[in-house]
């Protein structure tokens, strides 16, 4: 059974400076007011607040959040009041102590969402504002799964899947890989007691009968290394938990013999590129798998997980998974946002230091929230605990609740359509912050507005509500027609005058609404509306208006050659149909920023000569001058454009790198993409079957000179035999 003097050796290895007292005046204080209460085993209750601050320990937490542990059941289950807690331990503990009873409250009672509404909103706050909240209530969960026997079986089932679908994925969520395995596995001995204990028979089985494999598995690993003067801190050989086995065999719909990798092996390296060096050791000791090496050193998981991961055909014809991390990667493998704490506070020039503490603290938060996909971060925090939404004050008090991500363009739609079309900037918390700025739980958002301003097509890129986007798209297509509209009577007009035909009168005779209803239109104005979009020609038009003898004698028609065009008419209209706001990095006819879609066919970098085309119904499409695509294309709908970029302008390039299979060649890749100043967005690399490996990484590029010294400066990497633009 655990002590309390345990808890406060552990406490005093990882943090010497820790202040004891509050820890033992806190146990005092747990064991007076939960005195003469039981578990539900027939223990005294304060085992259960101690095994909580113990698990916190083990995640080398600070004295808050372990006082924290000893006393998260007592506002709960005794008659102690928040006003006792914050007298006695402190404002900090007492919040923390809230969040936790707050938790509890809102699990246990969950028909009551109305009333439970407000409790909720301000839960919410609490949590997103101290993620110590969060590992308590993990801790309490673990000793109460751990302790789940003693209850009935309806309340045993009920909890465990409460964990499973919750409590686990926060834990992987969190980074925090043996919480989540304890948790999975005493779920499915609770939820699928039969399957659980068939397989765990098995594993146990399998487990001695595996020894010796293992041992020998290790010793060539061992042998290897050694051979190659590359130390290694651990070689790792274990049996992964029963629920990931189970998960596998019910995703196949196999059985447990026919699981490969229920034994996972682990080099534990002391350095970065050591690991990559294991990495080409343990593909030249076995042959890989092809498809089943992932990076995760060079692209973490969400949760902050790094490792190499492979799957090799072992030494005896079996399929060996091999996982290759330093030692620090392996402990935020295990401890998660723990370890970060832990690591941090460790740095902090000395206790107590509260400031940097909270830095801290602000950073993780900001972690949390820059994942890369906060919906999935949050659908882990499903059910009636948590949502995907966030909670933001008006100025005058009022709650709006809005979908994480959502901005203050979000917010001022959310009060009023006005207020949202005419919003020009906000103030979050009485800072000025940019309309894109994502808020945050807590928030207090003020919009400012111009009676002048108008929604805005950036807009629609960072807005996350349907009312936002319908109103902002709305207006963009009012505003494209009308814009379509004059440039298709300038375009109609100029075609038609070079044949001395007006317009105008042909408007006033009505002649031209026979000709929009020919073509297929109700009205004059959506005729010309279509040729504005580039759904008619010009063309189409003469035809009707123009003996076929006069038009013979002109042959260029249509969008007239960038070369013969009258400047300033044309420079007019494309003004008009371009949104100069926008970053796009391309200039038509001397209007910079002009809106463009980029072709995918031949993906241009700044430096490639470019040509522009006009597309039907889509703005202007831009290919470099040379793309098969474009030469294929009616000439006439061809427009100059030229580049014209900011200095952090980049566009995505794929560069399929084709190499030899030999060790460290990832790692000489990845130095001369940082070396040349280039950020990866996405990396994949494949072995093929014949030692040769296929590696696509897609990369951000400023432009065509940095792109050519990249190319050469990988060309020049050992066992790189091509280096391919795709
Ligand atoms: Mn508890």
């Amino acid at each position: 059974m655990l002590r309390l003097n345990d808890i406060l050796d552990r406490v005093q290895q990882y943090n010497p400076d820790a202040d004891l007292d509050i820890i033992k005046k806190a146990y005092v204080y747990s064991a007076k007011v939960h005195q003469g209460q039981m578990r539900k085993s027939g223990e005294p209750y304060l085992i259960h607040p101690l095994e909580v601050a113990g698990i916190l320990t083990q995640l080398k937490l600070d004295e808050a959040s372990i006082v924290t542990g000893l006393l998260h059941d007592t506002i709960e289950d005794t008659l102690t009041t928040m006003d006792d807690i914050t007298d006695l331990f402190g404002a900090e503990v007492a919040q923390l102590v809230d969040g936790v009873t707050k938790l509890s409250q809102l699990s246990a009672n969950v028909s009551q969402e109305e009333k439970q509404a407000e409790n909720f909103r301000k839960m919410i706050v609490a949590m997103a504002r101290d993620i110590r909240v969060i590992l308590v209530k993990l801790a309490d969960r673990s000793h109460n799964m751990r302790t789940l026997e003693h209850m009935i079986p309806e309340k045993q089932k009920r909890i465990a899947q409460e964990t499973l679908d919750i409590y686990a994925p926060l834990a992987n969520r969190l980074g925090i890989g043996w919480i989540k395995q304890d948790l999975e596995d005493l779920s499915f001995k609770y939820l699928r007691p039969t399957d659980y204990q068939d397989l765990h028979e098995r594993v146990e089985k399998k487990k001695k009968a595996s020894e010796k494999y293992i041992e020998e598995v290790q010793a060539i690993l061992r042998a290897k290394l050694a051979e190659n003067n590359l130390s290694c801190l651990q070689v790792q050989g274990r049996f992964k938990n029963l629920y990931s086995i189970y998960k596998k065999m019910r995703a196949g719909g196999i059985e447990f013999d026919q699981i490969h990798d229920v034994i996972a092996f682990r080099l534990i390296m002391k350095s970065m590129p050591a690991c990559y060096e294991a990495l080409g050791l343990v593909h030249t000791l076995w042959k890989p798998l092809p498809g089943r090496f992932k990076d995760y050193i060079a692209i973490p998981k969400p949760n902050m997980y790094q490792s190499l991961h492979t799957t090799v055909i072992g030494p005896f014809g079996d399929r060996l998974e091999v996982q290759i991390r330093t030692d620090e990667m392996h402990r935020i493998a295990e401890e998660g946002i723990a370890a970060h704490w832990a690591y941090k506070e460790g740095r902090a020039s000395g206790a107590g230091d509260d400031a940097k503490k909270f830095a801290w603290l602000r950073q993780l938060m900001e972690w949390v929230r820059g994942l890369k996909d906060p919906k999935e971060f949050l659908d882990a925090f499903k059910g009636d605990l948590f949502t995907d939404e966030i909670y933001v004050f008006t100025p005058a008090n009022d709650v709006k609740s809005l979908p994480v991500g959502a901005t203050p363009v979000d917010f001022a739609y959310a009060i009023h359509s006005d207020i949202g079309d005419r919003c020009v900037g906000a103030k979050v918390d009485g800072k000025i912050v940019p309309l894109r700025y994502k808020l945050k739980n807590g928030d207090t958002v003020e919009v400012m507005t111009s009676p002048n301003s108008h929604p805005s097509k950036d807009w629609l890129s960072f807005v996350k509500t349907s009312r936002a986007l319908a109103r902002i798209r709305g207006y963009i297509k009012e505003q494209q027609r009308e814009q379509s509209l004059e440039l298709g009577r300038n375009l109609t007009e100029r075609e038609l005058k070079r044949f001395n035909v007006s317009l105008n009168k042909l408007i006033k005779t009505g002649d031209f609404k026979k000709t929009a209803e020919a073509l297929g239109y109700r009205t004059e104005e959506a005729l010309l509306v279509a040729v504005g979009y580039g759904k008619v020609l010009p063309t189409q038009i003469l035809a009707k208006h123009v003996p076929p003898e006069k038009l013979a004698d002109k042959e260029a028609v249509g969008v007239p050659r960038p070369a013969e065009q009258e400047e300033g008419a044309f420079t007019k209209i494309i003004n008009k149909v371009t949104n100069r706001s926008a970053k796009s990095g391309v200039r038509i006819n001397g209007i910079d920023d002009a809106l463009v879609i980029f072709g995918r066919c031949c993906g241009p970098v700044p430096g490639d000569p470019i040509i522009g085309f006009i597309t039907r119904g889509r703005g202007i499409t831009v290919h470099t001058a040379s793309c098969d695509k474009v030469l294929a294309t009616d000439p006439n709908r061809r427009i100059e454009v030229t580049w014209d970029v900011k200095p952090d302008f980049t566009r995505p390039v794929t560069l399929r790198i084709m190499t030899t299979d030999r060790a460290g060649m990832i790692a000489d890749i990845s130095t001369a993409f940082s070396q040349k100043g280039v950020s990866i967005v996405q990396a994949n690399c494949r072995v093929t079957t014949d030692d040769r490996a296929v590696n696509t990484f897609e990369v951000k590029i400023s432009n065509l000179k940095q792109l050519d010294e990249l190319k050469n400066a990988i060309e020049r990497i050992p066992g790189v035999i091509e280096v391919m633009r795709s």
